[in-house]
């Protein structure tokens, strides 16, 4: 088939790389000529395992394209998949402009009849807005299908090769024909297709997003409550996890949700409540308290030290999570503001994110070349992403390096009886204070 993406970041690139690796004809399009650019020229503009690879052997073998045209982009594409940014605005609501803007120019340059897919998270409702704004202008059929995306950024290609399931919302036969075709190859192992009408697949996103936030924001909320009452929230966690009505995965505290769409989905569909006029209590918590989360270390940095005035302060870990470059709504940055607030100096390490926050931060921190040197004369290393290569660091590497040994782990990387064998002042997310 041939296919055009239009938006090439976290998801369109994902999308328009796996469709090709699929057999498909795949254009991807976007604004930016310098990504643009660098991807013609064999560059790949974001981190993400797995991706480089398949991204080159499909641009190769010419069954991935890039452009800043539009028109050029969609030409003979059966398929336009929008993979555009839906970010919160002022008032946190989705903000449908890129959406629907380009919704508006494809009405006026489609020359067949093409199924124009969101894979945008978008408010219920926006598939007609998009229906609307394509219609105005076209003089040739279409149909508008959404099916919103549930890759995680990190794990994002094998999750779009082996989906747990493809939603699917449309109300045209048409439009389910052609995509079952497409998807048929990534649910040969019997995960389903789920179709279903437009606006039930716009809300099963934001669904599934709000409660897996709400989700880890009740095991924080737990884990607060362990500190409070001298428990161990790891032995609450195993204890729950083993119930299948619970399930293990999502249980690990931390110091909170970040990236690019749990914060702004959560918002989303808190204001999409707020429209129709009802009040989602829980997401107004769930918010409040991830908020907090994120800066929960800070407090207990500075009862430790009494002032953190001039202290200096290790940071390992940028992205809002392992495995990504992506440092949207990411815990340590705002971390890296509460400390400098109080007066503290941050030297930062992380594998893949720096340039990302370099651009945001400039000088106000310095960077470490590696997880070592970011420990020079440092008075406490701050954990703030669980990156693998942070789980099991060489501790004899790491000895002399900081002033004192002290830690605080936002993301319980490391045991409490192994840090005190090794001698550390060692705080945790709901977990016991070690002591050396
Ligand atoms: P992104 O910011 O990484 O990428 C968006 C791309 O669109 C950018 O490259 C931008 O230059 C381009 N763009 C903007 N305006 C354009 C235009 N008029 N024409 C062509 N290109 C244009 O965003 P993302 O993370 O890929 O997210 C896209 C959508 O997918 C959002 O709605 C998001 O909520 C949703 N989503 C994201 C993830 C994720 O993990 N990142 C997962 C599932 C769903």
């Amino acid at each position: 088939m041939r296919i055009a993406v239009v938006g090439t970041g976290y998801v369109g690139l994902v999308t328009g790389t796996c469709f090709a690796e699929t057999g498909n004809t795949v254009t991807c399009v976007d604004i930016d000529q310098k990504k643009v650019d660098k991807l013609k020229g064999g560059t790949i503009t974001i981190y993400e395992p797995g991706l480089d690879h398949l991204f080159l052997r499909n641009l190769k073998e010419s069954r991935l394209h890039f452009t800043t045209n539009l028109a050029e982009g969609i030409k003979g594409a059966q398929i336009i998949f929008l993979a555009l940014p839906t970010p919160p605005g002022e008032d946190g609501s989705a903000d449908l402009s890129y959406v629907l803007g380009v919704s508006g120019q494809l009405g006026k340059i489609l020359e067949a009849y093409a199924v124009i897919v969101d894979k945008s998270t978008v408010p219920v409702g926006t598939a007609d807005k998009v229906r609307d704004a394509i219609g105005k202008n076209a003089k040739v059929e279409f149909d508008v299908v959404s099916n919103p995306e549930f890759l995680r950024e990190g794990v994002a290609v094998d999750d779009f090769m082996k989906p747990d399931r493809v939603v699917i919302g449309t109300s045209s036969e048409r439009a389910k024909a052609l995509m079952q075709q497409l998807y048929a190859p990534f649910v040969r192992q019997g995960n389903p297709i789920v179709y279903m009408d437009e606006r039930s697949a716009e809300l099963t996103k934001y669904a599934a997003n709000a409660f897996l936030a709400a989700k880890i924001t009740f095991m924080n909320e737990i884990a607060r409550m362990c500190e409070r009452l001298d428990a161990d929230v790891d032995m609450v966690r195993r204890g729950i996890g083993g119930d299948e009505r619970i399930g293990k995965r999502f249980l690990f505290p931390g110091i909170g949700y970040g990236g690019s769409c749990f914060p702004k989905d959560v918002q989303a569909l808190f204001k999409s409540a707020e429209d129709v006029d009802y009040d989602f209590r829980i997401l107004r918590s769930v918010m409040e308290v991830n908020q907090e989360q994120k800066t929960y270390l800070v407090p207990k940095i500075k009862r430790y030290f009494g002032d953190l005035k001039g202290k200096h302060i290790a940071l390992w870990g940028l992205a809002f999570k392992p495995n990504t470059d992506d440092i949207r709504e990411a815990p340590a940055l705002y971390i890296i503001e509460a400390l400098l607030k109080e007066g503290a100096r941050v030297t930062a390490f992380d594998p893949e994110a720096m340039e990302n926050v370099k651009r945001v931060v400039g000088d106000k921190i310095t960077f470490a070349d590696n997880q070592y040197d970011a420990l020079n004369g440092a008075d406490a290393l701050v954990i703030a992403t669980e990156w693998s290569a942070f789980r099991t660091p060489d501790f004899e590497a790491m000895e002399g390096k900081l002033n004192k040994k002290v830690i605080f782990d936002g993301r319980n990387v490391f045991e409490g009886p192994q840090m005190k064998a090794l001698g550390y002042y060692y705080e945790s997310i709901g977990r016991r204070p070690v002591k050396p």
